[in-house]
């Protein structure tokens, strides 16, 4: 579930306590979170060096431990990271523990086992191999205004497709969009300037934000959409029910009375039919897709293992 905002969360709780001390070993206590790299391997390469700075790329943490030697941490569904003394009990699900030479261990844990650790020589390089697109807090609007224009389907999938802006999940994405006032299946390139400006400014202030409180979902406004989100919400700006619709394979939640398609009268009339003509190169999620209330069962705060990129 961790998200930018979380992960933003994690690359400060590091920065603020794991940086600059000598790394004595590394505890590995369950491989499978190690992707192209052994656990002895790790552990040569690390031990002796020090944690110097880090950088945070979409949901990926990357943590620089010497030239040309990063340590990238993705916290998949439930991963987070534990600084303890030595007095302080491990986690039971901590998988990897990095010790430091003052007795302080970074523990990385994760319940679900969906997280990853790997050793990478080059940013740069890993961002492009990977096809990630950019941070949806360093974005422009130039940017944001271009990816949007360029690419059909529903505003929500866009906002997913961690191809095209990385960072944001399926909570905040409905978030992103409750604050906009926009239908989450919205065909994005009908996006007028001033609903793009709209769509930009509630990007970047519902993820600030989030990072400002700490991602501490108790202390998340009361008018957010997210405490609200599951079978028998509310919309807290007007109190209708609030609706539940699978759009680019994830379920959203939305007012339907707040959230407008934004679509032009003629438009709504023939929204079955869309304009444009059929046979488009580009993969599109549109309104189409938006089937109706399918409320899934699982808990709406998880996410499905495999839209975790
Ligand atoms: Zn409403």
């Amino acid at each position: 579930m961790p998200e930018l905002p979380e992960v933003e969360t994690f690359k400060r709780y590091l920065d603020n306590t794991s940086l600059h001390q000598r790394i004595t070993t590394v505890e590995v206590r369950d491989a499978y979170v190690l992707k192209r790299v052994s656990a002895r391997e790790l552990v040569r390469r690390l031990k002796g060096r020090r944690f110097e700075n880090s950088h945070r790329h979409g949901k990926h943490l990357l943590v620089r431990a010497g030239n040309e030697l990063w340590l990238r941490l993705h916290f998949g569904m439930t991963g987070s990271l534990e600084y303890l003394n030595q007095h302080q009990e491990m986690p039971k699900t901590g998988r990897v523990i990095f010790c430091f030479a003052n007795n302080r261990r970074l523990a990385f844990d994760d319940q679900r086992k969906f997280g990853e650790i790997e050793l990478i020589e080059d940013v740069d390089e890993f961002v492009e191999t990977r096809s990630l697109g950019p941070d949806a807090l360093e974005i422009s609007f130039s940017q944001f205004k271009a990816i949007m224009q360029k690419h059909r389907g529903a505003v929500k999938a866009i906002l997913l497709n961690q191809r095209l802006i990385v960072g944001i999940g399926n909570l905040y994405a409905d978030e992103i969009l409750f604050r906009a006032r926009m239908h989450p299946g919205t065909e994005a390139a009908r996006l007028r300037d001033i609903d793009l400006t709209r769509l930009f400014r509630a990007t970047r202030y519902v993820l600030e934000k989030a990072i400002a409180l700490k991602t501490d979902f108790n202390r998340l406004p009361k008018s957010w959409l997210l405490l609200h989100r599951g079978k028998r919400g509310r919309c807290p700006r007007c109190g209708r029910a609030l609706k539940s619709a699978t759009i680019g394979g994830r379920t959203s939640w939305f007012c339907e009375h707040c959230q407008k398609r934004n679509a032009e009268p003629s438009e709504r009339l023939a929204h079955s039919k869309p304009l444009r003509q059929s046979g488009a190169k580009t993969h599109r999620t549109s309104a189409a897709d938006v089937l109706h209330h399918r409320p899934k069962t699982a808990d709406n705060f998880l996410q499905s293992a495999g839209d975790l990129a």
